[in-house]
């Protein structure tokens, strides 16, 4: 060959040049969708959850937990429900979350016309349990309040995670116009029964309560061990009455999908007794070997990293890496229900080395809750995070960072408040996390974040950067409170 340098045929050219445009277009709109999704509003994201799970980060197989919260001065809430790989239960799920969102957003809003000051809430949790035969009720609680006045109610949901289907009552009985009225005289003995203790409804409303029509038995759980029923009153003002019927009572009367093997009822029933009888003593880790011998004293400003509402698959542990990657330590506030969900990445956050701290379990105002609901929060929290990490968190946030002196005793743990808010719930950009620490930051300060939002994974490593470059050195929340 002669001519080294060969005519390029002028298709060759065309063909180069369409190539280079498409690499380019799609980079484009690539680097576009992930800009917008990122600034995502948090409304925006209860309609945009993946619908595949992972099934190995979640305790409940093929069931994710989605945290909606909202650290709003005039309408907070918390919002928490279930996903799964089925899309009609995920759209059902996020519709009636959608109803009770919009509602109470109303709600607030015709507040205002009349009145000037005033706090709001709205709440929304689920409990998960399953049936022998895998299939979940999720048992939907949701508080509203704005100023004294406040709405609860109970709303339940059924999945079977292998098929898709969503049970309702009138599936549950073998055939219910024959037996219904068997089923709902067993379902009054049991109400009797729970009355005769707390004697809050009179013989009329039980009565009413327990006829045998569908409606009154529409919510319902299926526990590992009982069918359980919560029933609906007027005034809402009283706790919903709920009974626990055990398997063995109407089994007979239950549709073979829900009916439980003999087998299955024996196991039910030993593992009740075994409940009573061994009660083992909690294995509980006395000492905690703290090595506190050498506290530096030098020029170096501390500053504790505190990230809340987790813990959450993909953001907690990238969270983990970078921290990993500064050497540094920070500190975790977890909610009990998703710890419930996502044990491992709490025993990872310990493993790590993290200081564990206490969140509550539904994230609510506990400025506004009763005594009982209080503790309850608290300690079902501190409870599951030393079952699964075997270690105790050593301090309390309250949700949105408001407590009294009723949620200060009942908490048994010292208070952990913040005084650098990185706003990240909010604006859920990773660029713009770094400018509310510089803009902040002192010496003794602490930062919060929230480990349940990818775009804070995504700015963290910047704010590592900055306070490295900076001589801060990361400490524990209660090193700073001490
Ligand atoms: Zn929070």
């Amino acid at each position: 060959m002669k001519n080294t340098k060969k005519p390029v045929p002028f298709f060759d050219i065309l063909l180069t040049s369409l190539t280079i445009l498409l690499i380019g277009a799609s980079a484009y709109l690539f680097f576009l969708y992930n800009s917008n999704s990122s600034a995502q509003s948090p409304d925006k994201d209860l309609a945009n959850v993946s619908s595949t799970i992972d099934e190995t980060d979640s305790n409940f197989a093929g069931i994710k937990i989605i945290t909606e919260i909202a650290n709003d001065a005039n309408t907070p809430f918390a919002i928490q429900y279930p996903q799964s790989n089925h899309t009609a239960f995920n759209d059902k799920i996020k519709k009636h979350i959608k109803g009770l969102q919009y509602d109470y957003l109303t709600n607030v809003e015709d507040y205002k016309q009349d009145h000037k000051d005033f706090t709001s809430e709205l709440n929304i949790s689920f409990e998960t349990f399953q049936h022998p035969n895998g299939l979940y009720s999720f048992v939907f609680e949701k508080n509203e309040s704005i100023d004294e006045e406040s709405h609860a109610t109970t709303q339940t949901f059924h999945l079977d995670p292998e098929t898709g289907d969503m049970p309702l009552f009138e599936d549950l009985l073998e055939n219910h116009e024959e037996q219904l009225t068997a089923f709902a005289d067993i379902a009054a003995k049991h109400l009797k029964q729970n009355n005769a203790n707390e004697n809050t409804l009179s013989g009329e409303d039980i009565t009413q309560l327990t006829e045998p029509y569908l409606e009154n038995f529409a919510q319902f759980a299926f526990t590992d061990k009982a069918l359980v029923l919560y029933f609906t009153l007027f005034e809402m003002d009283a706790p919903i009455p709920t009974i626990e019927i055990p398997y063995k009572e109407i089994n007979d009367l239950l549709a073979a999908e829900f009916k439980i093997s003999e087998d299955g009822l024996n196991a039910i029933e030993n593992a009740a007794k075994k409940d009573k009888d061994g009660n083992k003593t909690n294995k509980k880790q006395q000492e905690t070997t703290e090595d506190t011998n050498d506290k530096e004293v030098s020029n170096q400003k501390r500053v504790a990293l505190t990230f809340d509402d987790g813990p959450a698959p993909n953001v907690t542990t990238r969270v983990l890496e970078i921290l990993e990657k500064y050497d540094a330590i920070a500190t975790f506030f977890m909610l009990g229900s998703r710890v419930e969900y996502y044990p491992e990445i709490a025993k990872q956050v310990q493993e790590a080395g993290h200081e564990l701290g206490n969140h509550s379990w539904t994230h609510p105002d506990l400025s506004n809750a009763t005594d009982e609901k209080v503790f309850e929060e608290i300690a079902k929290t501190s409870r599951i995070i030393e079952e699964v990490t075997g270690e105790k968190p050593l301090s309390f946030r309250p949700p949105y960072g408001v407590f009294n002196s009723t949620v200060e005793e009942l908490a048994e743990l010292p208070i952990a408040l913040w005084d650098v808010d990185t706003l990240d719930w909010k604006h859920r950009n990773g660029d713009a996390l770094l400018s509310y620490v510089e803009n902040n930051v002192q010496d003794g300060s602490i930062i919060l974040m929230h480990d349940i939002h990818a775009s804070t994974a995504d700015g963290l490593e910047a704010v590592m950067q900055y306070l490295v470059d900076n001589d801060f050195t990361f400490v524990t929340v209660s090193e700073v409170l001490e």
